[in-house]
């Protein structure tokens, strides 16, 4: 089983084909101690290159995920802690008071990757060994359970004293994994291309489509239960 992230030495050595497309984006991360709560809600604001993203960490601290070009991202972090407190003052458009980090600032590179097969030969792939995403509609770490629950119950249902057991529980898990990883992997793909400044079309529709959600509960409803995977059978 290959759990070993995006660089999967597993799925190289297994063999297994992997796509990934790498965007000019990346996504800063830190913890920060706000002049006022934002009490129990994530707060985005949307830019060109993506969203600046505030959640809800307890009291006045909030996780900073702020999704930009990377070298944007880069030169910012290299002024130090004033130059990126200016920048979080200036696209938080000084709504929270004084901003104070209070965890070191990681960058993430950004990229999309996907697996025609998540298993085959004895070899199965969980986690972002099989997919991986921006971080948008916070998927990724939920599909990777759902990943592993699929795995337990395909081996549950295996017969584990056939000499080939492993070929075909590998099999058994590519074709049960396959739906909910193409809808998944498709869905945040969109949502995340809609957002940056040149799919100035897909922004308008995207648009357009939360508009709709919020006027239709039962729409709603469905897109919450899509993203808590709970139609993904
Ligand atoms: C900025 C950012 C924000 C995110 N926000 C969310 C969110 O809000 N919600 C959500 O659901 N998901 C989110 N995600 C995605 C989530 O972090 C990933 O889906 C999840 O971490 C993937 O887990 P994983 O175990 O598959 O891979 P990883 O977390 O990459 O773990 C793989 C592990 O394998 C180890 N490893 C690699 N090679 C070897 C080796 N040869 N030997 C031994 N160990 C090895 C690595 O050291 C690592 O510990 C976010 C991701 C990013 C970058």
């Amino acid at each position: 089983m290959g759990a070993d992230g995006k660089k999967s030495l597993i799925r190289t050595e297994a063999g297994l084909p992997a796509r990934e497309h790498k965007f000019d984006e990346a996504a800063l991360v830190c913890d920060l101690e706000l002049g006022r709560s934002i009490g129990g809600t994530s707060i985005e604001f949307h830019y060109p290159h993506g969203p600046f993203t505030l959640v809800p960490a307890g009291g006045t601290k909030a996780n900073l995920v702020w999704i930009d070009e990377e070298s944007v991202l880069r030169q910012t972090q290299a002024g130090g802690p004033e130059a990126l407190l200016a920048a979080f003052r200036t696209r938080s458009q000084n709504l929270f008071g004084s901003i104070k980090l209070v965890s070191p600032s990681f960058i993430f590179p950004l990229s999309v990757l996907s697996v025609p097969e998540a298993g085959r030969d004895g070899t199965v792939l969980v986690g972002e060994s099989a997919h991986a995403f921006p971080p948008i509609g916070a998927q990724g770490l939920n599909l990777g359970l759902r990943d592993v629950a699929d795995l337990v119950a395909v081996l549950a249902e295996t017969d584990r004293t056939s000499p080939d057991w492993a070929a075909s529980a590998s099999k058994a898990y590519a074709e049960r994994r396959a739906g909910d990883l193409a809808r998944t992997g498709t869905m945040v793909d969109t949502l995340f291309r809609s957002l940056l400044g040149e799919m100035l079309p897909s922004q308008a529709l995207r648009a357009g489509g939360l508009w709709a959600l919020k006027l239709m509960p039962s729409l709603r409803r469905q897109a919450f239960s899509i993203g808590m995977g709970q139609r993904s059978a």
